[in-house]
């Protein structure tokens, strides 16, 4: 069975995935119900299950609404969050099956921007929220730098042609930090050009790959030289390990202006 999938937008950046199929329909992180009730209305959709990754409104506004719409639903959601609307509770490493569109999904246990985020990964996609972004990686609002490292850690291991649908358009302005961090680093360069392209047609710039995130994502790359000695010149202490690497490029991005 062939499924689709395709980027409902909402608020300011953020995406809502919707995969389907010709006749089912299943939504990643609907912040909004509205755009997502639009979406399916117009391609004749039927809504069968709702994907959380973590608990911020963005994220999961429009569950409520959803299921007014679709009572029967079910809605997968990360266990540690007590999320309203929540019919499977996942503390993750379950195995889920969507029946609607016959797709098996791994759920990944992924703390770090909260502290029972999840992610999803099946059929060579990845859902992974406001952990991976593309070129970059989510705030630390709960979990700790060390959390948030192991997460990235684990998504960085999956096959590097997975495609990765994270939940918000950030790509551009972390490439321009991902440019300060690594100024010698092509893989870099060339995404800037690709995304800046992809941006000004007003075109996604995901989603990207995990192979893409290897080669320029500077969260993904603390064992980078150029990485590391970026790091000592910013902070003024060498780092010892690639966690204090990483706590030192996370606090750097936080103030960071291009
Ligand atoms: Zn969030
Ligand atoms: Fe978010």
């Amino acid at each position: 069975m062939h499924i689709d999938i395709l980027p409902i937008p909402a608020f300011r950046d953020n995406y809502i995935w919707l995969m389907h199929d010709a006749h089912n329909a299943v939504v990643v992180d609907p912040g909004d119900a509205a755009p997502v009730l639009r979406a399916l209305t117009e391609r004749g959709l039927t809504l069968s299950d709702i994907l959380i990754t973590h608990h911020h409104a963005d994220h999961t506004g429009g569950i409520a609404e959803l299921r007014q719409h679709y009572p029967a639903i079910n809605v997968y959601a990360p266990e540690a969050e007590n999320i309203d609307g929540t019919t499977v509770a996942l503390a993750g490493n379950e195995t889920i099956f969507i029946a609607s569109l016959q797709l098996e999904l791994q759920v990944l246990s992924l703390p770090g921007h909260t502290r029972g985020h999840i992610g999803y990964y099946g059929a060579n996609r990845l859902f992974c929220g406001d952990t991976l972004f593309a070129a970059g990686c989510g705030r630390l609002f709960e979990g700790t730098a060390a959390q948030m490292f192991a997460s990235l850690s684990h998504l960085a291991r999956l096959p590097a042609d997975t495609q990765v649908f994270c939940t918000h358009e950030y790509t551009a302005a972390n490439l321009q930090f991902a440019a300060a961090v690594e100024p010698g680093n092509p893989a870099v360069t060339a995404r800037i050009a690709r995304v800046s392209a992809l941006r000004s047609a007003n075109r996604p710039s995901l989603p990207s790959t995990i192979g893409e995130e290897l080669a320029s994502n500077p969260f993904l790359r603390c064992d980078s030289p150029e990485v590391i000695k970026s790091v000592y010149n910013h902070t003024g202490t060498r780092p010892a390990t690639p966690v204090e690497v990483f706590t030192a490029l996370r606090l750097w991005k936080d103030t960071f202006t291009a």
